[in-house]
């Protein structure tokens, strides 16, 4: 049985004021609405202090969106692991494709940075998933199963259960286009039979696999009914309550 998993990526949106007075609302909303689901909202990095307070007792979950691949010295402008558990996060969303297109981050950087965070007992959202480009090269499999054989390179069976993987179309991110629910649904299966081939059937039974890409009140539904799809990650739509509340008590 895989609990649902709906998580919230504001990258480089809401100020600390902003996020924490927001984070507030979603906590009430989430007391009165009594979700199902699990919850986790990634605010930056400066904000999380404050939305970690704000959200306290709620039960939702408040990550990192990205982490070093050190635990500390000279890299100038990162946060280490260390210091986010300090904080009390225990939780990191790595290789998202921003980080992939724009800070290059490799599958081999992204692999010593999931090593890292489960050394340190965190949980990890590891995203994967094709630009358009190989998708329509017909390069889909090839290229999720190269993330996940690397991504998760030397990651032991007993650390699985801190990883979720988050399949993510590059093309559906920030977009509006949503890869349709059967669409999704058999990546899903691939990445599902790929873990089970890589480590066993019961490791690949209980992996969380959540989609990710231009998810909204309207098409959440649709996705979340998939028999692969258990859970969500969601940009733009995180933003707001109007958008975010519908999504994340989408089984009500
Ligand atoms: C994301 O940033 O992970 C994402 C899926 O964004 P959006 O929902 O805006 O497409």
């Amino acid at each position: 049985m895989r609990t649902p998993y709906i998580a919230g990526n504001w990258k480089m949106n809401l100020t600390p004021s902003e996020g924490a007075r927001y984070a507030g609302e979603l906590a009430e909303a989430v007391r009165k609405a009594g979700v199902s689901c699990r919850v986790m909202i990634a605010p930056s990095f400066v904000a999380l202090p404050a939305v970690a307070e704000a959200v306290k007792g709620s039960g939702i979950t408040v990550a990192a969106q990205n982490m070093a691949n050190h635990l500390s010295g000279a890299y100038t402008g990162e946060v280490s692991p260390e210091m986010l558990k300090d904080i009390g996060i225990n939780t990191v969303i790595l290789g998202h494709s921003e980080r992939r297109q724009y800070y290059g981050e490799t599958d081999e950087i992204i692999n010593s940075k999931v090593l890292l965070a489960l050394s340190l007992k965190m949980e990890v959202i590891l995203c994967v998933g094709e630009t358009l480009e190989e998708r329509e090269a017909g390069n889909l499999e090839s290229v999720l199963e190269r993330q996940l054989r690397v991504g998760l390179k030397d990651v032991l069976p007993a650390e699985m259960g801190a990883i979720t993987i988050a399949y993510e179309p590059v093309w559906a991110i920030g977009t509006g286009k949503t890869a349709t629910p059967d669409d999704a649904d058999a990546a899903h299966a691939f990445i599902r039979r790929t873990v089970a081939a890589m480590y066993s059937e019961d490791i690949a039974n209980n992996l969380i696999i959540q989609y990710g890409g231009s998810v909204k009140p309207g098409n959440v539904v649709a996705l979340m009914a998939k028999e692969n799809i258990d859970g969500a990650l969601v940009g733009g739509a995180s933003l707001k309550l109007d958008d975010f509340l519908p999504i994340i008590t989408y089984s009500k």
